[in-house]
Formats: C-alpha cells, sequence, structure tokens
C-alpha cells in the first residue's frame, strides 16, 4: 500500500514526503481508511509502529475537507495522553503532517503556568493535546470548553488508567457531545478496566491490532 492510495489529501502527502515517510506502516495501512470513513476504532498498538500518524492523518483530513473555524474557547479535535512528553510529540506530529494545512495545534500539560495554555484556548484551536489533570483544572476554571469536540483521541489508554487518570478522563468525557463525536481509542494492552472503558466510548468501533 502507497500513502497515495489512502484518500488523504494532497497537501498531507506533500508533508509526508517532505518528512521523508515512503510507506504506511501496517497500522496506518488499516487504520487511516477506517477513519477517514468517520468511524470509530480500537487500536491495539504499541508504540513504534506509527499509531500517532494514524490517528493524526485522517482527523486532519476531515477537518480541511470539513472547513469551518474552532470555536472560542474550545477546540474541534481533543486529543488525550498520558505525559507531557508524549502530548507534546503528538501535538509536534500534527503541526508536522498539517504544515500545510493552516490548522491550529496547542497542548495543554501540568507543571508550567496556566498563562499561555489559557490564552491559546481563549483563541479556539482546531486540535487540543491534553494531560486530563490539567485539562481538568482548565474545565474547573472555566478556561476550556469541549462542547464543540467532534473527535476524541485516548492514546496510551493503559498509561493513563495506571497513572490514575480514569476519573479525569471520565470528566471530560461527560462535557462532550454525545451525538456525532468520533472517538479513537489506542492502548497497548487490554485489561478488563480499559476494554470496559472502550466499550462505554466506542460506538461500532473497527478494531485494528499490530
Ligand atoms: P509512533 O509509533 O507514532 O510513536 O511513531 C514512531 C516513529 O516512526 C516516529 O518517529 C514517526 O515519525 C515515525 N514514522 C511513523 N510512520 C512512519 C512511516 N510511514 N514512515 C517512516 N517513519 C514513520
Amino acid at each position: 500500500t502507497q500513502f497515495s492510495e489512502l484518500g488523504l489529501a494532497a497537501p498531507l502527502l506533500r508533508a509526508l514526503e517532505e518528512a521523508g515517510y515512503e510507506t504506511p506502516t501496517p497500522i496506518q495501512a488499516q487504520a487511516i481508511p477506517t477513519v477517514l470513513e468517520g468511524r470509530d476504532l480500537l487500536g491495539i498498538a504499541q508504540t513504534g509502529t506509527g499509531k500517532t500518524a494514524a490517528f493524526a492523518l485522517p482527523i486532519l483530513h476531515r477537518l480541511a475537507a470539513k472547513g469551518g473555524r474552532p470555536p472560542r474557547g474550545g477546540c474541534r479535535v481533543l486529543v488525550l495522553s498520558p505525559t507531557r512528553e508524549l502530548s507534546s510529540q503528538i501535538a509536534d506530529s500534527f503541526r508536522e503532517y498539517g504544515k500545510h494545512l493552516g490548522l491550529s495545534v496547542a497542548v495543554v500539560f501540568g507543571g508550567v503556568p496556566h498563562g499561555a495554555q489559557r490564552r491559546a484556548l481563549a483563541a479556539g484551536i482546531d486540535v487540543l493535546v491534553a494531560t486530563p489533570g490539567r485539562l481538568l483544572d482548565h474545565m474547573g476554571a472555566g478556561t476550556a470548553r469541549l462542547d464543540r469536540v467532534e473527535v476524541l483521541v485516548l492514546d496510551e489508554a493503559d498509561q493513563m488508567l495506571d497513572q490514575g487518570f480514569l476519573p479525569a478522563i471520565r470528566k471530560v468525557v461527560a462535557a462532550l457531545p454525545k451525538q456525532g463525536r468520533q472517538t479513537l481509542f489506542f492502548s497497548a494492552t487490554m485489561p478488563n478496566e480499559i476494554g470496559r472503558l472502550a466499550s462505554e466510548l466506542l460506538h461500532n468501533p473497527a478494531r485494528v491490532e499490530v
């Protein structure tokens, strides 16, 4: 399979070429067409498999194809990840793949002052990558509105569970629109608690395991 066969828009293919990506990894070849169709996805995959591009590319394609502006005080795509390092890497990937699309990307995590994050949220962002605890702080302070989220991604769900983020995840999910949302759920392992959370959040998901 080639990237050009997966249905991605030309500006994304150009960014991939510039990044030196030649062929899709197995999870990319399986996940990208499914996510482009708008389906929910359960991905069982480790870091290093190319899972970030497997969700970032089709999400960017759909945002650009739909057009529209990010809501003030909120975002269109919300990615939850367990650590500041992973959150920063995910945001960098969205910026790299989306560099010809003119979309905005921001990252929110703990251990740093709230001010810059608050200003980015106030303007409205297309893609927000966040750790659950700091996002909850912003929700409590009224500086993050999640009622216009179109796509939710949970990355490394098992790690988020290990870090005690399950209650925070549930509060975040409760603030999202119930109707018309696409949800992508990634975990390296599937313990019972993760399986339960996945079945609560996903609607008729495609399952991809690499
Ligand atoms: P991930 O599993 O998302 O953390 O990605 C692991 C690494 O593989 C990252 O450094 C990506 O930039 C790189 N990568 C992802 N997909 C491809 C691809 N199709 N071709 C070459 N490198 C890739």
